[in-house]
């Protein structure tokens, strides 16, 4: 099957935001696939091409127990017909967390290895043999290829007229697609969400051509304690955020995102003349590890 087929797949919807005067919308990657939602997909798209390119016949790659990237990636193939692989940090626990529970369902093989091994990035020996059979997606689906599989959409979207394009960051890999090629002026600022991770520019850098990184502005400040960390506040400002908008958020990413934005437009950051585009990059299915009844939506 190519990629581009299949009824999911739409062009993403921009919606304006009444609440703010319609000087700031969002870009609903979330609603682009039930499963394979938000930027995960279209980084996907990048290693998927690779893949058809080289014909490989599966995706192998990396992730925790709730990564939004291990199920997105375990759905693409399933939904194209290629194989893969997950390599999960941590023991193989007795109760797998519904993210696995459907990555398994989607055919995805996992093969749990501890943190030093997971963090050491070597395959486990089980997967060795098949590797040179796959691609080798890294983890969250940082890299050239997963940037380049933004630049159908990034040339189908008009973004031009926006002076800011907000979006969360993990790898840095979605907005590094965002500022490449941005127009200069147009300001790409990433919400981090994960703490003091300072190699992020570096990360961002990497991914652009030089004379880019001028464009990309990581916040570090919004974190609220580090990666997947929340609290009441957080959860409360998600219920607050979605009767407001209609739009659902997800605690890793977005709702740190739209948070960011909140307190920098309550605090006088964008001028009189700004039009504002948040990416959703998506994510939702990870509010399922939060206690039943801490969302509205
Ligand atoms: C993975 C993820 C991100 C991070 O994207 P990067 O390209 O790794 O920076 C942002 N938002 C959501 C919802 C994600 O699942």
């Amino acid at each position: 099957m190519h990629i581009n087929s299949g009824p999911s797949f739409g062009q993403p919807r921009i919606i304006p935001l009444a609440a703010f005067g319609n000087k700031v919308a969002v870009l609903r990657l979330d609603e682009v696939h039930p499963v394979i939602a938000g930027n995960k997909w279209y980084k996907l798209k990048g290693y998927i091409s690779a893949a058809q390119a080289q014909g490989k016949k599966a995706l192998l790659t990396f992730g925790g127990a709730y990564s939004n990237h291990i199920i997105a990636t375990a759905a693409a193939c399933a939904h194209l017909g290629l194989k893969s692989y997950g390599v999960i940090r941590g023991e193989r626990a007795p109760q797998r967390s519904p993210t696995l529970q459907d990555a398994e369902g989607y055919g995805m093989e996992l093969c749990f290895v501890s943190r030093e091994a997971y963090r050491s990035k070597q395959l486990p020996p089980e997967l060795e043999a098949i590797a040179s059979e796959c691609i080798i997606v890294p983890e969250g689906g940082y890299g050239k290829e997963g940037m380049e599989g933004f630049w159908a959409l990034r040339n189908e979207l008009a973004l031009g007229d926006y002076t800011h394009i907000l979006c969360a960051v993990g790898t840095g890999t979605t907005v590094a697609a965002f500022a490449h090629g941005a127009p200069a002026h147009q300001q790409v600022i990433g919400i981090s969400a994960l703490k003091n991770n300072l190699s992020l520019e570096d990360a961002v850098e990497h991914l652009l051509q030089q004379g880019q990184k001028a464009y990309v502005h990581i916040e570090h400040n919004f974190h609220f304690g580090g990666y997947a960390k929340y609290n009441k506040e957080l959860l409360q400002f998600m219920n607050t955020w979605y009767r407001l908008t209609g739009i659902p958020s997800d605690f890793v990413y977005t709702a740190k995102l739209f948070y960011a934005f909140t307190q920098l437009w309550e605090g006088g950051f964008f001028g009189p003349q700004s039009n504002v585009l948040l990416v959703h990059s998506g994510g939702l299915q990870g509010n399922r590890s939060l206690p039943p009844g801490s969302l509205i939506f």
